[in-house]
C-alpha cells in the first residue's frame, strides 16, 4: 500500500511514533524510516541518528503515517 506524490512513490507506515523522541505522528504525516533499527523517526531525530550512526547504514526511506 502506499500514496502518490507529485515526484515519488511513498510507502505508508501503521508506526504511529518516533522511536527517539516518542512523539505521536500525524495522520498523513511523513516520517523516516530505517531498517536498521526497524523503526521510524521524525525528522528532527533524523538529524540525530545521522550524528550517531553513518547515514550510509541507515537507508533512510520517507514514509507516511495512516491510522
Ligand atoms: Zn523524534
Amino acid at each position: 500500500m502506499g500514496l502518490m506524490t507529485s515526484d515519488q512513490f511513498v510507502k505508508t507506515t501503521s508506526i504511529s511514533y518516533c522511536a527517539e523522541c516518542h512523539k505521536d505522528f500525524a495522520d498523513n504525516e511523513t516520517c523516516n524510516y530505517t531498517w536498521y533499527e526497524n523503526d521510524c523517526f521524525c525528522h528532527d531525530c533524523k538529524e540525530i541518528m545521522n550524528n550517531r550512526v553513518n547515514d550510509k547504514y541507515l537507508d533512510w526511506q520517507l514514509r507516511i503515517y495512516k491510522k
